[in-house]
């Protein structure tokens, strides 16, 4: 994005509503800029507010700053300044400090000298900063800089994404839970053979026998299944994924996904045929 921006002060704009202070230069991140649009600062995105903490003007070590003739001597925008007041950005085109934390993060509506104009009564410089650092907007707005900064250089610090990648990690790990259960549903249905005994849930026989899908559960753990083997030591008793009311469920679902295939392959086929047989069980009763 690029930044194109005159300073206007709001109490201080001639006819033409330029600013009489400004000299018409602009630089591409002008901090001043920001107060001539009023909400543009309100409404400035993490990229764009990045952009300005990276990118506003810094006077060079050989930038003269413009002196003004003031108590009887002249005076101008000292460097050290900047050192004593971490927070203070000189705004080149208005001759103009600004508080940079107070302009992007302040929530108050009123704000002082340094955020909604800029100072520039050079005589002033302790008193105008030393109260502008006790104002409780301010000392709000250095935290919010502060956590900004430091969600911004380090994104996996920041707690929505924190809780992001957690909420991704357990939809991954779900997943990876149901895909291994229902393949042992699958494999039973591919190969004919009952998940389960007559008894219709998980009680083992006398030989310690549970049923063919809760065995294809265990085989898959024993053959190194990771995310399975943790998940059935761990869960909880009504969240096994492996009762007789999951598997039916598995049933249908793949039953439904197998149907749909049939249907979508006989849409796109120009011909079709249907082939009908019968299966019996061991009374050759008709199924
Ligand atoms: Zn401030």
């Amino acid at each position: 994005m690029q930044w194109q921006f005159t300073f206007i002060a709001a109490s201080q704009t001639d006819k033409d509503g330029d600013d009489p202070a400004c000299h018409g230069l602009v630089h591409d991140v002008d901090v001043g800029a920001l107060f001539r649009q009023k909400t543009a600062f309100k409404s400035l995105n993490q990229a764009e507010k990045l952009n300005i903490i990276n990118n506003h003007f810094r006077p060079g070590d050989d930038y003269a700053f413009p002196k003004v003739f003031m108590n009887g001597c002249n005076r101008s925008f000292q460097r050290s300044w900047q050192q004593r007041y971490p927070w203070l950005v000189y705004n080149k085109e208005c001759d103009g400090g600004f508080c940079l934390p107070c302009v992007l993060f302040a929530i108050r509506e009123s704000l002082g000298t340094l955020v909604t104009t800029p100072f520039n009564r050079w005589i002033k410089v302790s008193k105008v900063c030393g109260e502008h650092e006790k104002n409780r907007y301010h000392i709000d707005a250095m935290v919010a800089y502060d956590n900004f900064l430091t969600t911004s250089r380090n994104p996996q610090k920041n707690i929505q994404v924190q809780i992001e990648s957690e909420r991704g990690s357990t939809i991954k790990r779900n997943r990876q839970i149901v895909k291994s259960v229902a393949k042992c549903v699958h494999f039973c249905g591919k190969q004919c053979i009952a998940l389960r005994s007559h008894r219709d849930d998980s009680t083992a026989d006398r030989n310690g026998n549970r049923g063919n899908f809760l065995a294809l559960l265990e085989l898959r753990v024993d053959s190194g299944d990771e995310v399975l083997k943790n998940h059935l030591a761990t869960c909880s008793a009504n969240a096994r994924y492996s009762s007789k009311t999951i598997q039916n469920q598995l049933i249908m679902l793949i039953g439904d996904h197998i149907r749909d295939s049939i249907i979508q392959e006989i849409k796109e086929a120009k011909y079709f045929s249907i082939l009908c047989d019968e299966v019996t069980d061991n009374a050759n009763l008709e199924q």
